[in-house]
């Protein structure tokens, strides 16, 4: 089969992204809100029409990492309310323009945005507080719970949205009596907010897995990212999902290398016998790495496997495709619904999200709508 686009793409099928929504929606009660986590370009797909695909779908709540990617879906005409999990004060001013929702995390934090509100002259901003109940990553810890609450009830700058933590190994049924400590923890925390603060609207502690495995962490809200692109983090779920996104590339150039010859940068791969080479649009500055340079990675062309020969250069591979019947112009799956993003990170030894978020910005996204 030709490639018709005639160059490297990542297509976006908002089909099965509406299915993983539905799927994951099935997994919490009608009363639970839902948000879509869509940093990092949307896991490495495009932020902006997934999340109007999702709004179009009724999700609840967004978040993304930075203020910038929360920007840049207002802009692009993004309503629904839009939660940035890591922001810096440098940021504020452009947070609070754009009606984003800031997640404060430290006090350090929460007292520059009590500051910043108070010398704008804002009042009843609405925010959510971030507790660490075991990641370490960032968050209030359990000790700062006083201080945390008591600069919020001295103050009219911020009111308490949401409260969140984050759950660390979620996926990992072997970390079952960490995970429930570390809900325990969450439900003292909420428990501790005074009833000044009111019923918080927005209790949230799980991810994907969390939702998956532990339907008593979805408090009011959960948080799902790579579910909602097709991934489980485990074999039982990720055969109910269906993955978004397809790395799509095709054959520039057809060599015969004879035996003794070598192919590549180094002169990595030498041939032990004729060998057929294609060589493919697609290099390590696209987000396909170096580690999966000789015969680690492979592509798939005409639905076989074609193993990758020498070293991945920036803008190219070539493949072994002595093999396979194919031509200039043809197209070369490098993952999709059935050969998975996740089952390639593997090889790597990597993660999914890792590998998706990887795929640069130079790589052409096109979305498919049905
Ligand atoms: C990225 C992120 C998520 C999404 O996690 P998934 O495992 O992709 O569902 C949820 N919450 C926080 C705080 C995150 O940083």
């Amino acid at each position: 089969m030709t490639n018709m686009y005639h160059e490297t793409v990542l297509e976006i099928h908002l089909p099965h992204l509406t299915h993983n929504f539905k799927y994951l929606k099935s997994k919490i009660s009608a009363e639970t809100k839902f948000m879509a986590v869509v940093k990092a370009a949307g896991y490495g797909s495009e932020a902006a029409p997934v999340a109007k695909h999702l709004q179009s779908l009724g999700v609840d709540y967004f978040a993304v990492a930075y203020t910038s990617e929360g920007v840049e879906l207002v802009q692009k005409g993004i309503t629904t309310p839009i939660l940035v999990l890591h922001p810096q004060p440098t940021h504020f001013k452009e947070l609070v323009t754009h009606r984003l929702i800031p997640s404060l995390y430290n006090l350090y934090v929460l007292k520059e945005f009590i500051q910043f509100c108070t010398s704008e002259g804002i009042t009843q901003y609405p925010v959510h507080l971030k507790f660490n109940t075991g990641l370490n990553r960032i968050g209030f810890s359990m000790d700062d719970i006083d201080a945390c609450y008591g600069l919020i009830r001295n103050t009219k700058a911020v009111i308490v949205e949401g409260i969140l933590s984050h759950l660390a190994a979620s996926e990992d049924l072997k970390e079952k009596e960490f995970t429930l400590g570390q809900i325990k923890s969450f439900q003292t925390i909420v428990s501790k907010a005074p009833s000044l603060f009111g019923t918080i609207p927005l209790v949230h502690q799980s991810n994907t897995s969390g939702i998956l495995n532990y339907p008593e962490a979805h408090f009011t809200m959960v948080r799902s990212g790579i579910g909602l692109y097709g991934f489980g983090n485990d074999v039982k779920f990720d055969k109910n999902l269906k993955p978004v996104t397809s790395l799509k590339s095709v054959i520039t150039q057809i060599n015969t290398i004879k035996k003794g010859e070598s192919v590549g940068y180094n002169r990595a791969f030498v041939a032990n016998k004729k060998t057929i080479s294609a060589t493919i649009a697609l290099g390590h500055a696209d987000g396909i790495g170096r580690i999966f340079g000789n015969q680690k990675g492979f592509v798939w062309i005409h639905g076989k496997k074609a193993p990758i020969l020498g070293n991945v250069c920036m803008d190219m591979l070539m493949v072994d495709v002595t093999a396979i019947l194919c031509s200039v112009g043809d197209e070369v799956i490098i993952f999709n619904a059935h050969h998975t993003a996740a089952s390639v990170a593997e090889i790597s030894g990597t993660i999914s999200y890792e590998l998706l978020t990887a795929i640069s910005p130079r790589v052409k996204r096109k979305i498919i709508n049905r």
